[in-house]
């Protein structure tokens, strides 16, 4: 009967903790547990006395606060002091800019499906579909992506005027200035479209609607600067570039050496305060072209021209490209993208003060405001031209895996390009819904740090994935470069996006958990400010206070994870959908383990957790994955559920949750402390690992669906550009789809009697001319298959050159010089 007392007990907690109720309600219940037991007479005495007692003394440490102060949260906050992590300035910053979002349910281990399900599905305003129908569909119709490439390394100066006059390079500036004030959506749309027929005029278009001059302008802008420049930046008379990277300072964007002294000068006759800089940057986008350029740098006042401080901090000028002593102009060519990029560098170069940004009063705020804007910008360029791109990829794919045959069969439907298909197929609605997602938390007012990491890293990753998947589904056609190529130039620029804005190891490493698990953490943070706290007595009040709730939180999320774990998610509450409920149940499960074993990370590594990077970056992983799940259900349920939707849904969802089972699995097996080893190991997998990765026959499934034209694969690709009038072979190859399809029992017939040898001839056109012959195929049908042959020939057909025509230009002039003096 002790034991029963005991279990009763352990099974109060137990589900006190899984609810997470407060203290006094755990306390009550457990009384009361107490009381009614011993009540019925059948515990022995002693043990209730014993138990009673023991309880009793741990409930009045820890419901009575000076007790529990002294006797717990006292020493443990000496020692959390102790082991508090270095935060330097910038991470400050870094850490204070930006809101929080669902990311913090999933973070906080108990998801409330309720604010996701909350969540608008915005849809565009007339205007800005318009502008898709109108601008961009007929910039799209002209974009030769091969010219712009190979001959012309440029886009041509009518895409530049059209742009300009179309007001592209204003899409997130305000009505009120000239621009086109954009949603992020809108935002989002535009560059997805534009990314599937070409990147280099994405990239053109992404870098003025991103961190830059113009929406540095907008946010901390004086009234003045934004009255002259931002109009001239919407119909393009300016073209802006922004410089921070320079050779010393790459990733750790904060190290850069550029400098400006802030000192006199004469200007026509009259002293003039400014800034005289001194900067060396590099890989600057638009810079050859540009005439506005935005620099960082360092801030000195070494005379005491504006105060008494000497080092002012990063901060932010506006330079104008006929400055003296200005070197802009040259070319950087990024892997066979050639958009405009290049080095940028002033020598002793002098701008009055009302350069900077904001003016003098935001002297030394330049870190601050470029962390600011940089969630909301890298929300949106990447993430859209990445979903652009691989839309366009499981389009082209699917419809030329169904197209191309090999041993008398369209390729699509062996096995291994199977594979393939499925995962171009997952990644394009994985990629979608994800990038939507953080647009839309753009348009909701937030400044989606975390998600915005979460989203470059994943989108670009998923677009390199895809590429890689269509490149060997298309074999040679692939491989060969010129107009017929649509693939080739995807595959050599995809490191671009996976190094710029954050390169990805960094992301994924450094920013996703890393910053993540502080902004998302309910008390981690709070508790650093409290223990920095001043006043003791504060301290130890407020310390205390989050202390015991987050300790209460942790042992919340080690009981869900152990109960989820072992229950399989059963007694997580999540929408009553038939087909889904499951998949919210998996996801609150990895929610609480994900939770819990970032808490016992902090708690037992501390500062350190910042050094393993294996250990974040695994975790980053988690969290990503269940960020881009929730995509993907809020997706599927705004859509209205379509049942056709489900394989692609299922491959998707399973492919993650198999990854975040291996991330989270390995943070376990590499734990350094082995007795948190065991434990970890215990609570998160009580049955081992159960979740598995998408199964042959969903494969085949989700593979079949992108080779046959369908509402499922319109959805799937939604908002690439597809407009046969283009020529362009993605679009030829989508609207020759059908035709083939319907021909495939006309080509059985033929190949099933030339295998009964009841046709003669070589050639195909002699097999088919004899077929009609003996009525095996009727005029109609001979019609049918030699039109499909004549557009299978053209889509299979790659290009050739004279030997001539592919001698990209002259040598640089220097190289030249070399060689003649060799
Ligand atoms: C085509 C192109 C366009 C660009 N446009 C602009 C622009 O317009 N304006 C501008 O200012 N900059 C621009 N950049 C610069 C871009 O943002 C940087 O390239 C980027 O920040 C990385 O710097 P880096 O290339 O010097 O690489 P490095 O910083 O040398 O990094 C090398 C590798 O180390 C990894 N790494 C670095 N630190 C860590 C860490 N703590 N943990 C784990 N891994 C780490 C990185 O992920 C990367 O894989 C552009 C770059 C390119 C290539």
């Amino acid at each position: 009967m002790t034991w029963l007392l005991l279990l009763t007990l352990l099974g109060i907690s137990l589900v006190c903790a899984f609810y997470g109720t407060s203290l006094l309600t755990w306390t009550i219940a457990m009384a009361a547990g107490i009381v009614v037991l011993g009540a019925t007479n059948a515990i022995p005495l002693l043990s209730l006395v014993v138990i009673g007692a023991l309880f009793a003394a741990v409930a009045l440490v820890v419901n009575v606060r000076p007790w529990r102060q002294q006797l717990i949260s006292a020493p443990f906050l000496k020692q959390f002091r102790r082991m508090l992590p270095e935060i330097s300035e910038t991470e400050q910053v870094a850490l204070d800019a930006g809101t929080v979002g669902w990311e913090g349910e999933l973070f906080a281990g108990k998801p409330d499906w309720k604010i996701l399900k909350k969540q608008p599905y915005l849809a565009l305003t007339v205007e800005e579909q318009a502008f898709l129908d109108g601008p961009v569909e007929k910039l799209c119709l002209t974009l030769k992506s091969w010219e712009i490439t190979h001959i012309d390394a440029d886009l041509n100066p009518e895409t530049w005027a059209f742009l300009k006059e179309n007001r592209f390079f204003g899409m997130i500036i305000p009505k009120e200035y000239g621009g086109l004030g954009f949603s992020a959506l809108a935002h989002r749309a535009v560059l997805q479209k534009i990314s599937s027929v070409c990147a280099v005029t994405a990239s053109t278009v992404a870098v003025p609607n991103s961190l830059g001059p113009g929406e540095l302008l907008l946010h901390y802008g004086t009234e003045e600067q934004k009255k002259h420049y931002l109009p001239r930046l919407a119909r393009g008379e300016e073209i802006p570039c922004f410089g921070l990277t320079g050779p010393t300072a790459g990733s750790d964007a904060t190290s850069i050496p550029d400098y400006g002294i802030v000192c006199k000068q004469k200007v026509d006759g009259k002293e003039v305060l400014g800034l005289r800089l001194n900067f060396d940057k590099r890989y600057i986008t638009l810079a050859p072209v540009a005439t506005l350029i935005g620099i960082a740098f360092r801030m000195y006042d070494p005379d005491g021209l504006l105060g008494d401080k000497e080092d002012l901090g990063i901060s932010l000028a506006l330079v104008p490209r006929e400055t003296e002593g200005l070197e802009v102009g040259r070319r950087h060519m990024p892997v066979n993208l050639p958009f405009q990029n290049g080095p940028v560098r002033g020598k002793d170069l002098f701008v009055p003060l009302d350069s900077l940004i904001g003016g003098v009063e935001m002297a030394g705020q330049g870190w601050r405001m470029l962390v600011e804007c940089l969630s909301v910008g890298r929300a949106i360029s990447l993430p859209s031209t990445s979903t652009g791109g691989t839309k366009m990829a499981a389009l082209a794919t699917g419809a030329y895996a169904r197209i191309r045959k090999q041993f008398n069969m369209p390729i699509g439907r062996f096995e291994g390009i199977e594979s393939a298909l499925a995962r171009i197929a997952a990644n394009a609605y994985a990629t979608s819904a994800l990038s939507r997602m953080t647009a839309t938390a753009v348009d909701l007012g937030e400044k989606p740090a975390v998600p915005s990491a979460i989203a470059k890293y994943h989108a670009t990753e998923m677009a390199r994935e895809t590429v890689r998947d269509a490149m060997d589904v298309h074999g040679g056609k692939g491989v060969i470069l010129g107009p017929r190529n649509y693939l080739g130039r995807g595959w050599q620029g995809v490191p671009v996006s996976i190094t710029v804005e954050g390169a990805n190891i960094m992301t994924r490493n450094l920013m996703i958990f890393g910053q993540g698990a502080i902004r998302c953490h309910p008390y981690v943070l709070k508790e650093m400010q409290a223990a920095r706290i001043d006043d003791a007595g504060k301290r130890i009040d407020t310390f205390d206070n989050l202390l015991f709730s987050h300790v209460g939180y942790s042992v919340r999320n080690a009981v869900r994870s152990l109960v989820l774990g072992l229950s399989f998610g059963r007694f997580a509450t999540v929408p009553h959908d038939r087909k889904t409920a499951k998949y919210y149940k998996i996801l609150s499960r990895y929610s609480a383990a994900l939770s819990f074993v970032s808490d016992i990370s902090m708690l037992t590594l501390g500062g350190k957790l910042k050094q393993k990077e294996h250990i974040s970056a695994r975790l980053g992983d988690v969290l990503s994955n269940l960020y881009i799940c929730s995509a993907m259900l809020k997706r599927y349920e705004s859509e209205g559920r379509p049942a056709a939707d489900q394989a692609i849904l299922a491959w998707a969802f399973h492919r993650a949750i198999y990854n975040s089972q291996v991330a989270l699995r390995k943070v376990i097996d590499n734990f350094p402390n082995r007795y948190m080893r065991f434990m970890l190991r215990f609570v998160v997998f009580p049955f081992g690992r159960r979740e598995k990765a998408p199964g042959d026959r969903l494969t085949h499934k989700v593979a079949q669906l992108l080779m046959v034209p369908s509402d499922t694969r319109n959805r799937l690709t939604h908002g690439v550009f597809t407009n046969p009038a283009a020529g362009h072979a993605v679009c030829t190859m989508e609207e020759a789809l059908p035709k083939v399809i319907h021909a495939e029992p006309l080509e059985r017939k033929l190949l099933k009697a030339l295998k009964h040898g009841e046709i003669e001839g070589i050639t195909w056109e002699e097999q088919l001319k004899d077929a009609l012959a003996k009525s095996i195929v009727s005029k109609e049908e001979a019609e049918i298959l030699s039109e499909v042959r004549e557009l299978v020939m053209e889509i299979i057909a790659v290009d050739d050159f004279d030997s001539e025509d592919l001698k990209a230009g002259r040598r640089p002039k220097a190289q030249l010089d070399t060689q003649h003096a060799a």
